[in-house]
C-alpha cells in the first residue's frame, strides 16, 4: 500500500511530488496520458518565474520531474481508469498496472482544452493556434488574431489581446452570444475588435511560418470566405479531467472540482485537489505548481493526524 499516490505530471502533481519526497513520504506518481502535462506541448514559457529569458515547456517539466525524483518520487507510466473512495484506503484502477491502493491521494489530472476539430487547426497549436490569451498573447504584438466563440472567456481573451494585437476579429457560430451583458459590452465597444458573426469555422490554413488565416462558412449566405489572421485563439472552454472519479468528488456546474476555500480539501477527507482540474479561473502553470505545494501539505498533515489517532 501506498501512503499517498498522485494522479497527473503537470505542474501541480510534479510539485506535489518535490513537497512530499522532501518530506520522505515516497509518493507514487501516475504520468497518465500526458505524461509532463500540457507544458509539453507548447514551445517557449516566459512567465514562469526563475527563468528570466523563459524556459521551453517541456524542458521545464522535465525539470520538476527530475527535481521529484532526486528525492525519492516513484514515476509509473499508466493512466488510472477508476478509484473507489468508498473507504480507506482507496482503490485504484490503472491501465497496465492493475489494482494500487492508497491511504491519501492527489488529484491533479488538469483540465483539457475544448478545440473546434477542423482540418489544420491540431497542426498548428504553438504556430499560431492557441487556448491560452494569457500564456501566449504576448507573441502576438502588432499582429492580427482571430478569437473563436461566444461565452465571457472569449469576450475576456479578445479583450484582453487587443492589448498586443493590431486586430482582434470575434468569430462565433451564431448570430447571439451566450457571454454575460457587461462583457459583451466591453468587447462591442473595444474599437480594435471586429466582428464574424454566424459563421462556421471550416479550416485553418497555414504556411511554412504557421497560421496565415482561417476559412469560414457563412451561415446565412452558404458562402465560403477566408479571413486572413496570424493567429487563432479558441476560447470554447475547457474539459477537466475527472472522467474516473465516477462522481464521487464535488464538482461545480462546469465539471470542476470544488474544494473547501483556501486548501485543497475535496469532500472525502484524505484526497486532495490541485491544478486546472480544481481552478476554472486561473489555469497556469505557477498557480497549478501553488496549488501543487499546498495539496502537499494539505496530505502530509493528514497522514500526522491519522497516524496520532
Ligand atoms: C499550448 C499551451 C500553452 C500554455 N502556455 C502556458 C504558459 O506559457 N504559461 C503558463 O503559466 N501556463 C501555460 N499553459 C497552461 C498550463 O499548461 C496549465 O495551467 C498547467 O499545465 C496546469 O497544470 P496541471 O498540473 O493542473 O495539469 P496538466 O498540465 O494539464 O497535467 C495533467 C496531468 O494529468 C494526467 N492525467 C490526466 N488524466 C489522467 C488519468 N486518468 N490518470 C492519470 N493521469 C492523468 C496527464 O497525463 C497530465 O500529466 C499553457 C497551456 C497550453 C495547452
Amino acid at each position: 500500500m501506498h501512503k499517498t499516490i498522485i494522479i497527473g505530471t503537470g505542474p501541480a502533481g510534479l510539485t506535489a511530488a518535490i513537497y512530499l519526497a522532501r518530506a520522505n513520504l515516497n509518493p507514487l506518481v501516475i504520468e497518465g496520458p500526458e505524461p509532463g502535462g500540457q507544458l509539453t506541448t507548447t514551445t517557449e514559457v516566459e512567465n514562469f518565474p526563475g527563468f528570466p529569458e523563459g524556459i521551453m515547456g517541456p524542458e521545464l517539466m522535465d525539470n520538476m520531474r527530475k527535481q521529484a525524483e532526486r528525492f525519492g518520487a516513484e514515476f509509473r507510466s499508466g493512466w488510472v481508469n477508476s478509484v473507489d473512495m468508498s473507504q480507506r484506503p482507496f482503490k485504484l484502477s490503472v491501465e497496465g498496472m492493475g489494482e494500487l491502493t492508497a491511504e491519501t491521494l492527489i488529484i491533479s489530472t488538469g483540465a483539457s482544452a475544448k478545440y473546434l476539430g477542423i482540418p489544420g487547426e491540431k497542426d498548428n497549436v504553438g504556430r499560431g493556434v492557441s487556448t491560452c490569451a494569457t500564456c501566449d498573447g504576448f507573441f502576438f504584438r502588432g499582429k492580427k488574431i482571430i478569437v473563436v466563440g461566444g461565452g465571457d472567456s472569449a469576450m475576456e481573451e479578445a479583450n484582453f489581446l487587443t492589448r498586443f494585437a493590431s486586430e482582434v476579429v470575434l468569430v462565433h457560430r451564431r448570430e447571439e452570444l451566450r457571454a454575460s451583458k457587461i462583457m459583451q459590452d466591453r468587447a462591442r465597444n473595444n474599437p480594435k475588435i471586429s466582428w464574424s458573426l454566424n459563421r462556421t469555422p471550416l479550416e485553418v490554413e497555414s504556411g511554412p511560418l504557421g497560421v496565415t488565416g482561417m476559412k469560414v462558412r457563412n451561415n446565412e449566405t452558404g458562402e465560403v470566405e477566408t479571413i486572413a489572421t496570424d493567429g487563432l485563439f479558441v476560447a470554447i472552454g475547457h474539459t477537466p479531467n475527472t472522467k474516473f472519479l465516477g462522481g464521487q468528488l464535488e464538482t461545480d456546474e462546469t465539471g470542476y472540482l470544488i474544494v473547501k476555500p483556501g486548501s485543497t480539501e475535496t469532500n472525502v477527507p484524505g484526497v486532495f485537489a490541485c491544478g486546472d482540474v480544481q481552478d476554472n479561473k486561473y489555469r497556469q502553470a505557477i498557480s497549478a505548481a501553488g496549488t501543487g505545494c499546498m495539496a502537499a501539505l494539505d496530505c502530509e498533515r493528514f497522514l500526522e493526524n491519522a497516524e496520532s489517532h
